[in-house]
C-alpha cells in the first residue's frame, strides 16, 4: 500500500515531467497491461473534469493501472462519486484522493451565466450540474468580484474543488472512518490549462 503523503508525491513527479515535455511511455504498453488482468492497486483517486484537455493520466503522467478516475463536467460530488470513491478506498486501500478542478471550466462558466443571465430552457440534467456548483458560485457573485470576470471565475474554480473536497470528507461514514483512522488524504487541486501545472492547494498535509 502507497501511504497518501508518497503517492501525492509521485503525483507532483509525474506532473513536473509532463509540463517538462519529459513524459514516460513504458506504463501504457503491452507489458503493463499484462501484468494488470487479473488485479488493479491503483495509488491515487482522481475525481476530475471532463474536459478533454484535462486527462488525469496524462497530466500526471501516469500509466495504465495507476489512477482510479472519476470524470464528470465540473468535478462534482453526488453520490455516484461519493460510491466511486468509497469503493476504491475501500477495494483497493488506496490512499490519496485527488479533486482536479481547471482553469477556464466551461461547467463554472455556465454556472456563472444561469446565475447571472439565467437561461429558462436548460436541461434538467444540466440544471443538475450546475446546481451543485451554484453555492460555491453565489457568495462571490455578492462580492466586488463580478467586475473582473477572469478573477471570479479563478475564484469559483477554486470553491468549487474545495466544496467537492468537503463533500467527500463529511458526506460519508466510510470515508470519514477511512480519514480518521487509516490516513486516507483528501486534496483540492487545479490544473493550467496554459502552464500544464497542477497546483495541490488545499488540504496538504505540512512538511515535516
Ligand atoms: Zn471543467
Amino acid at each position: 500500500m502507497i501511504s497518501a503523503r508518497d503517492a501525492l508525491r509521485l503525483l507532483q513527479d509525474g506532473n513536473r515531467r509532463f509540463v517538462a515535455d519529459r513524459k514516460r511511455d513504458a506504463r501504457v504498453g503491452a507489458t503493463r497491461r499484462n501484468e494488470l488482468t487479473e488485479r488493479q492497486e491503483p495509488f491515487a483517486i482522481v475525481l476530475g473534469c471532463s474536459d478533454s484537455r484535462v486527462p488525469a493520466e496524462i497530466v500526471f503522467d501516469q500509466g495504465l493501472g495507476d489512477l482510479f478516475v472519476i470524470r464528470v463536467a465540473g468535478n462534482i460530488v453526488a453520490p455516484s462519486q461519493i460510491g466511486s470513491v468509497e469503493f476504491a478506498a475501500d477495494r483497493f486501500n488506496t490512499r490519496l484522493v485527488v479533486v482536479l478542478g481547471h482553469s477556464g471550466c466551461g461547467a463554472i462558466l455556465a454556472t456563472i451565466e444561469q446565475l447571472t443571465r439565467p437561461v429558462e430552457k436548460q436541461s434538467r440534467n444540466l440544471h443538475a450540474i450546475v446546481d451543485r456548483v451554484r453555492p460555491s458560485v453565489e457568495p462571490l457573485l455578492a462580492t466586488d468580484l463580478p467586475n473582473d470576470s477572469a478573477e471570479l471565475v479563478g475564484n469559483a474554480v477554486r470553491a468549487n474543488v474545495r466544496a467537492s473536497v468537503g463533500h467527500l470528507r463529511h458526506g460519508s461514514e466510510i470515508l470519514e472512518q477511512l480519514i480518521e483512522r487509516d490516513g486516507l488524504l483528501v486534496v483540492g487541486a487545479e490544473y493550467s490549462l496554459e502552464t500544464g501545472v497542477v497546483d495541490f492547494f488545499e488540504g496538504l498535509p505540512s512538511e515535516r
